[in-house]
């Protein structure tokens, strides 16, 4: 029996065998989401609408590739005829060293969240690889979600950035290329916060002053640090899983927030997350990160296909 669609979870051990695993499987998946945990994907749902609304007969499926079985899982693929592939937690640094070459966004922000495979020139006969080129949509997706939740740019805003990770990374750098007024990083480990600060340097070089606070600045994930940074920015930005689990407390207590600042939670959910009820509770204005996902998601697809993405079939996927 023929199954008409999926999105159920793959693992390495499928990927392996993938002929056999996927057998009865139309049409065939030759994209997915890489991740660990994965099951709480979007990606899936949006990327399938929009394969539909393009008449492109293809899947995009979950994977749950653990952290020391990304190198082989992306192995395989060069062997198989994907178009690509999204990763999510905790691949997206790691894939940077697993990559034939990553593009001018990826290697800024030293994470990967979209692989396009290349077949090879020959066919997959044979000893043929495909080559694996490595993309960030993360930080273009972000600030396109910020301009539409908000309807403000980056550059006019003083940025508060929770955590240093992927996310995390990807936002400072696309608030350092807009020129954003301000950028503080605050990360539960405070070196990497540092080192991403440190990276960022000569985008602040500039002669566009702001008050007596430095426009970048790295802070101990500490409550009187984020206390003082309150009065001193427009928008605070989660970029870590707090909220992923709806038992979380928010990452920034409501009793910090004031109306004044604009929130954003990376951590998507079809309900309100942690965060984002903390900040209703404020009086302040928040947003959950399904529009990041939506336009990350839609800069992947324009990478794997060369074409527009279908944005409103993508949006309608996850409404
Ligand atoms: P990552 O590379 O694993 O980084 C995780 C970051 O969160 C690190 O800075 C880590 O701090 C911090 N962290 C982890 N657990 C924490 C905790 N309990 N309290 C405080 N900080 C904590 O992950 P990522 O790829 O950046 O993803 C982070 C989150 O962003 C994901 O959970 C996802 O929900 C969200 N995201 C959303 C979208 C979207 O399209 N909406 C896109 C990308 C990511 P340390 O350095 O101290 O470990």
């Amino acid at each position: 029996m023929k199954k008409k669609r999926t999105t159920e979870r793959y693992t390495l051990a499928d990927l392996e065998n993938w002929r056999e695993a996927t057998r009865d499987v139309q049409p065939p998946i030759r994209l997915g989401v890489f991740g660990d945990p994965v099951a709480h994907s979007f990606s899936p749902q949006m990327q399938n609408a929009a394969l539909r609304a393009c008449k492109i007969e293809m899947q995009y499926a979950r994977f749950h590739i653990r952290a020391n079985e990304l190198r082989s899982a992306l192995h395989v693929l060069t062997q198989l005829d994907f178009v690509g592939v999204n990763l999510t937690v905790p691949h997206k640094i790691a894939a940077l060293q697993f990559v034939d070459d990553v593009d001018e966004s990826a290697r800024c922000i030293g994470a990967v969240n979209t692989i396009k495979i290349d077949p090879p020139k020959d066919g997959f006969a044979g000893a043929n690889h495909g080559k694996l080129r490595g993309f960030d949509t993360d930080g273009r997706g972000f600030s396109r979600a910020i301009r539409e939740e908000f309807s403000v740019d980056l550059r006019d805003m003083r940025v508060l950035v929770l955590g240093a990770g992927g996310a995390g990374r990807a936002i400072a750098v696309q608030c350092a290329k807009e020129n954003c007024e301000r950028l503080v990083v605050a990360n539960r480990t405070f070196e990497k916060a540092k080192q991403l600060v440190d990276g960022l340097r000569d985008f602040f070089a500039g002669p566009k002053v702001f008050g007596p606070v430095p426009r970048l600045q790295a802070i101990p994930w500490e409550e009187a640090a984020i206390r003082f940074q309150i009065g001193h920015v427009d928008l605070i930005v989660n970029a870590t899983p707090r909220g992923l689990s709806r038992a979380d407390a928010s990452p920034v207590p409501a009793r910090l927030l004031a109306p004044h600042v604009m929130i954003y939670d990376t951590v998507y959910s079809s309900s309100r997350t942690p965060f984002v009820l903390a900040a209703i509770e404020a009086g302040a204005r928040g947003a959950n990160g399904l529009s990041m996902l939506l336009h990350q998601g839609a800069l992947a697809f324009e990478i794997w296909f060369q074409r527009e993405a279908p944005i409103d079939a993508m949006r309608a996927a996850l409404a």
